[in-house]
């Protein structure tokens, strides 16, 4: 199997209606969620409409590998017109989401219109249902999570929200899936608040059937043992080069090499680690399950970009402080 396979799915958050239209081939022609979705918002998205308006279209698409266990496939896409930069905006975010996206039978899911009351859209293989929930006006990304875990079973894999930043509008404000991983970048977490959608859940039993070479199996057990120090470190890995090619963003990018790089490099981060962690089927694993002790203090990452600009960029020198 090339292509993702599926209708597309529009659901007028509006008018509460939808529709699906045969998309086989955009399909067959765009590879990956962030191909087929940059398709659809070039034939059906007004690229001058408002990023917050009603007019403006968010595009839900992952690529068609899903169920299999080939590493970097469990990825999810979001395409919509950015209201940080008025331009069109793909981010893409990891977790586990994919799957249960594929499960529903639907290629892409394309929010359009604005809801007058803020609502929950759930998205399954038998249909679409808008629960309107004005007790979570507010509510942060993990208060929202419970919510949907409590109430319909599902837990955070299956859920696209957003928390107080999306829901006023901030302009580089993330959907949040499988709880700590980001549409970010670019404020389609406002435009999904500007629609009256608190989260958007997934779910079904309608994943297309893929046959997967038997040499993936090989693959992937390979690519699961071997040492890399990405693997390790994650995008942390890429610190002590930065500063030694004199990269490193420090003070405020007044200067390149950060004297303090040693308190929050990838060996610190490392040290700090405690677990290996992944996307859906991803044998790089390349995740940051970190905590330490003595602080009390368990959290994901810090990733490349939060050691550089809560790190280097801002004078400080221990990831923990
Ligand atoms: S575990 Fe790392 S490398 Fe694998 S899909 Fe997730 S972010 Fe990408």
């Amino acid at each position: 199997m090339l292509h993702a396979e599926g209708p597309l799915l529009t659901v007028d958050v509006g008018d509460r209606s939808t529709e699906t239209t045969d998309i086989d081939e955009i399909n067959e022609t765009f590879i990956g969620g962030r191909g087929v979705a940059t398709r659809l918002a070039h034939d059906r998205l007004p690229f001058d409409a408002d990023p917050l308006g009603a007019a403006n279209r968010l595009y839900f698409a992952t690529g068609p590998m899903q169920s299999s266990t080939m590493s970097f496939t469990g990825r999810m896409n979001c395409t919509g017109i950015s209201p940080l930069t008025g331009g069109l905006l793909s981010s893409n975010a990891g977790g586990f989401m994919s799957r249960n996206f594929a499960a529903t039978g639907y290629s892409a899911v394309e929010l359009v219109g604005a809801s007058d009351e803020l609502v929950v859209v759930h998205v399954t293989d038998t249909g679409v249902e808008f629960e309107p929930v004005p007790d979570l006006a507010g509510a942060t990304v993990p208060e929202t999570v419970e919510y949907i875990e409590t109430e319909h079973g599902m837990e955070s894999e299956h859920v696209a929200c957003i928390g107080p930043g999306g829901e006023n509008r901030v302009r580089f404000a993330s959907i949040m899936t499988s709880e700590s991983r980001a549409f970010g970048r670019g404020g389609l977490g406002a435009v999904l608040g500007a629609k009256g959608v608190k989260a958007i859940t997934f779910d079904g039993d309608s994943s297309p059937e893929i046959e997967i070479p038997p040499i993936q199996t090989d693959v992937h057990r390979d690519a699961a043992t071997a040492d890399h120090i990405m693997k390790r470190q994650g995008t942390t890995s890429v610190t002590e080069l930065a500063n030694e090619v004199s990269a490193l963003p420090t003070r405020y990018f007044s200067e390149l090499q950060f004297e303090g790089v040693e308190g929050i490099n990838g060996d610190r981060v490392e040290e700090k680690k405690f677990k290996k962690a992944t996307c859906s089927s991803c044998a790089f694993a390349c995740k940051l399950p970190t905590k330490d002790e003595e602080r009390g203090v368990e959290t994901e990452g810090p990733e490349f970009e939060t050691v550089m600009s809560f790190g280097s960029n801002a004078g400080v020198d221990d990831i923990v402080d």
